[in-house]
């Protein structure tokens, strides 16, 4: 197949291509995976509005096109977000991170996708762009299920934005491979916990990946927690929770059941 590639310097040039029916690429680590040599594609990766990482009324504002590396190494989201930094220190490889981009890995919408727990754990919003403006969506609504997202026709990612907790939250992400490194999730766990002066915890955010078609947020674990300590009693009792909650499947890399273990399980890391 003849490639036809072509490398916008902004938005006002991406849209013709878009409408010419050519199909966006950031880092290529999933495109090309999946497709192979790609037929008519239009690259993000020189325009300048889907780069940045910034701090927007009490949000962590991420360009789609930065990449997991870029991320990872920026004060902002290492300070600032640790449950999300922890995640792209274990996303594939020092190459992949080099190249995949946060935007990718939220429009390949895969259940086991690492940035995503935390992002549903940050109250996330996706920020779309088209050639008629932007517009906001909050991440659980954008992703419909595995590789299904509400992107609209002629629309792409510009950014993802985070709420950024307020010091001292409790901050945590851990993921289960079938090996240490280069592994795809096989159960993930992020946790975004306020805790009052004693030690109880006001409010809590848990969010699990591989465990079901999207990321999922756990209400009756999150309620169980809240106005509880982070003692091993509790922790057990929220893990039994979370086994009810979730829907994990067979696959090659793991059955069902052992999801569902594993799951319950990894609250107790939570424990101080
Ligand atoms: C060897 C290997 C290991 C991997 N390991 C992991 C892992 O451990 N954890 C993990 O989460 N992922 C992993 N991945 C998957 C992949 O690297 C990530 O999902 C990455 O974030 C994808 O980003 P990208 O920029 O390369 O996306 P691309 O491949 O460029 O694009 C992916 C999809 O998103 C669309 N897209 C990209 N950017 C935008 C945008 N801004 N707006 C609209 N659509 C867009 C593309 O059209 C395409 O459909 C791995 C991949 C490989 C090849």
């Amino acid at each position: 197949m003849n490639a036809d590639v072509r490398c916008p310097g902004s938005l006002a040039e991406l849209w013709p291509l878009l409408e010419d029916g050519f199909a966006v690429m950031a880092g290529g680590t999933d495109l090309l995976a999946r497709r192979g040599a790609p037929g008519r594609v239009a690259c993000l990766e020189r325009i300048a509005g889907l780069q940045g990482i910034r701090e927007e009324e009490g949000l962590l504002r991420m360009g789609a096109c930065e990449t997991h590396s870029r991320l990872l190494r920026h004060p902002l989201t290492a300070s600032g977000l640790p449950v999300l930094a922890r995640a792209l220190s274990v996303l594939g490889s020092p190459l992949v991170r080099n190249m995949g981009t946060i935007g990718g890995n939220i429009v390949t919408a895969s259940p086991a996708g690492d940035t995503l727990p935390p992002l549903y754990a940050l109250d996330a919003v996706v920020e779309l762009a088209s050639r008629q403006g932007t517009r906001r969506v909050p991440l659980d609504g954008f992703i419909l299920g595995p590789g299904r997202t509400a992107l609209g026709e002629g629309e792409i990612v510009s950014a993802v934005l985070a709420r950024i907790p307020a010091a001292g939250e409790v901050q945590h992400f851990e993921k289960v491979g079938r090996r240490k490194a280069l592994a795809i999730s096989v159960v993930s766990l992020a946790a975004v916990l306020r805790l009052d002066g004693s030690g109880t915890v006001a409010s809590a955010r848990l969010a699990l990946g591989s465990v079901g078609p999207t990321v999922l947020r756990c209400p009756r674990a999150e309620a169980m927690l809240t106005g509880r300590r982070l003692d091993r009693e509790t922790l057990l009792a929220v893990g039994e929770t979370l086994r009810e909650e979730i829907s994990p499947i067979d696959d090659l890399r793991a059955t069902a059941a052992y999801r569902r273990t594993v799951a319950g399980n990894l609250p107790l890391r939570l424990a101080v």
